[in-house]
């Protein structure tokens, strides 16, 4: 498998608070990475900082070997390959559930509205949301929304999906068809980042476990070693709170 993504001293400081100190790791083609870690520990900044939302203050992010914090490399191009599906859903609410899934299809990779609805409805229906096109946001439930959130951003064909707590803000009986979803993208191959508390889930898709502790990784492995063999005593700490 190929370097999709290489991580090297990746810093980032809000004024002098050091919130990432010195982050190293790399996610290959078609690799599933969960990144656990109390809150506060730096998960969210780093997901920030994968896709540029938040500029790092030192080190290095290569996207295919290619250093996407230098001058001339293109943030659109390289925002088009990072998809991101957030906590708190972030869809359009003025638009129908359809239209949320084509106008970025339109606007930035310049497909024709007919070819971008024809793409949105595959991806509604991979998700179970096909017969909500024409609904709006509003009238959608937690669980619903986030579907509606994984077909938008996989409409654009993402190389890397980028998934921050996607079912943290969700009613307990909406996470499992939320988690259903993202297993099955997790099977077709796609390379997927998840920051997550739901660990059984994170046991099961994962190729590999990263526990971030106060804006380092401090551990990281396969989901066998992190969640039964954890080599650190502060893994085994947060496990325990958590389990
Ligand atoms: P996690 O996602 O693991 O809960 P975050 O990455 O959200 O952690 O936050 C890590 C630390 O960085 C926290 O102390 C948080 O207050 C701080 N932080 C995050 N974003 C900002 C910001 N925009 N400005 C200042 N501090 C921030
Ligand atoms: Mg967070």
């Amino acid at each position: 498998m190929n370097e999709l993504i290489q991580i090297r001293h990746l810093q980032k400081s809000f004024g002098n608070h050091a919130v990432l100190k010195d982050i190293n790791l790399s996610v290959k083609d078609g690799e599933v990475l969960t990144i656990i870690g109390s809150s506060g520990s730096g998960k969210s900044t780093l997901l920030r900082c994968i896709n540029l939302l938040e500029t790092p203050t030192g080190g290095e992010i290569l996207f295919r070997g290619d250093n996407i914090l230098s001058d001339d490399y293109s943030l659109p191009a390289y925002r088009a390959h990072v998809g991101m599906v957030f906590q708190q859903f972030n869809l359009f609410e003025n638009h129908n559930v359809l239209t949320n899934c084509t106008v970025g299809q339109v606007k930035v990779l310049k497909r024709s509205r007919e070819e971008a609805e024809k793409i949105a409805l595959e991806n509604l229906d991979k998700v179970g949301m096909k017969q909500f096109a024409s609904a709006k946001p509003s009238q959608l439930s937690g669980g619903q929304k986030q579907r509606v959130a994984i077909a938008r951003a996989i409409s654009m064909d993402p190389d890397v999906m980028l998934f921050d707590e996607p079912t943290s803000a969700l009613d307990p009986e909406m996470v499992g068809e939320v988690l259903k979803t993202m297993r099955s993208l997790a099977h077709t191959g796609l390379t997927m980042i998840i920051v997550t508390h739901e660990m059984k889930f994170a046991e099961d898709v994962s190729d590999r476990v990263i526990f971030m502790d106060q804006g380092v990784v401090a551990e990281e492995g396969t989901p066998e070693e992190i969640f039964h063999h954890p080599k650190e005593e502060r893994t085994n700490i947060f496990l325990q709170r958590i389990l």
